[in-house]
């Protein structure tokens, strides 16, 4: 460690759901009675902040929708979680973290863990010229190569549309694209990284096979809680990882 300024990049991890959060929590150390700190007077989000040997993460969980008591999911959430989150914590890099659908006709299985290529949107639909290419525009991420390759993970777009359901047109625009991972978030926090000019990746790993005849609700419930473990194994070494290469 050179002394000096810290040069070592601090990342904050988005994620949506408490039981996506709860292990990454764990594996980080933080004190399971430690509700964390609110994040914003005008949001239900909730932050930890820990200081690793590689670096500063900062956790942010959208936090419970008031009128309904369920885990804020969705790109509404994560567009304001993320643009408040970004403004109090100015990390060099963001991790949209969480759980997706997979496609076992791109090789995808339950527990598979995947970064982004490039995020796309596949359920908006503007048929007015240039509305429809900027409702539907892919957002760039950090080069994750390197990282994938040195832990074992995928690699490919991941999709994000409001839904968890996935109707005819929507599934023509992923396999158009060849998308690994579909989910709910990536393509918000994505598109707040954009305009703020900070650095962005998605860490998803599959609770359920969207070319799976099984519903995906009843996919999704049986394999939350093992892709919850999963996410508190790999989210921190994907962190550090990125802490040591860099986000330049
Ligand atoms: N009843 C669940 C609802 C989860 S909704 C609950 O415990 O609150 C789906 C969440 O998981 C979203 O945050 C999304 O990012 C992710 N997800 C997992 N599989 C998905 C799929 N097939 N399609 C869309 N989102 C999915």
């Amino acid at each position: 460690m050179p002394q000096g300024r810290d040069t070592r990049p601090t990342v904050l991890v988005v994620v949506a759901l408490m039981a996506e959060t709860r292990g990454v929590l764990t594996r980080l150390g933080v004190d399971p009675a430690d509700d964390g700190a609110v994040l914003h007077p005008h949001l239900t989000a909730r932050t930890w902040s820990v200081d690793t040997t590689d670096g500063v993460v900062h956790v942010v969980w959208n936090g419970d929708d008031t009128r309904f008591e369920v885990d804020a999911i969705g790109t509404q959430a994560a567009v304001a979680t993320t643009f408040a989150a970004i403004d109090v914590h100015r990390p060099d890099l963001v991790l949209s973290c969480g759980t997706c659908g997979g496609f076992a006709s791109r090789g995808g299985s339950i527990g598979a863990t995947y970064l982004a290529t490039e995020v796309r949107r596949h359920d908006r639909r503007v048929d007015v010229p240039r509305m429809h290419e900027m409702m539907l525009a892919d957002e760039g991420v950090l080069d994750g190569s390197v990282v994938a390759a040195e832990l074992g993970l995928g690699l490919g777009p991941v999709s994000t549309s409001d839904s968890l359901d996935a109707p005819p047109l929507d599934l023509e625009r992923m396999d158009a694209v060849g998308a690994v991972a579909k989910e709910m978030e990536a393509a918000a926090v994505a598109w707040v990284c954009r305009h703020a000019g900070v650095a962005f990746q998605a860490v998803k790993v599959v609770t359920d096979l969207v070319d799976d005849p099984e519903p995906t609700p009843d996919q999704f419930l049986r394999n939350l809680a093992a892709a919850g473990e999963r996410l508190g194994e790999i989210v921190p070494e994907v962190v550090a990882a990125f802490q040591r290469h860099g986000v330049a």
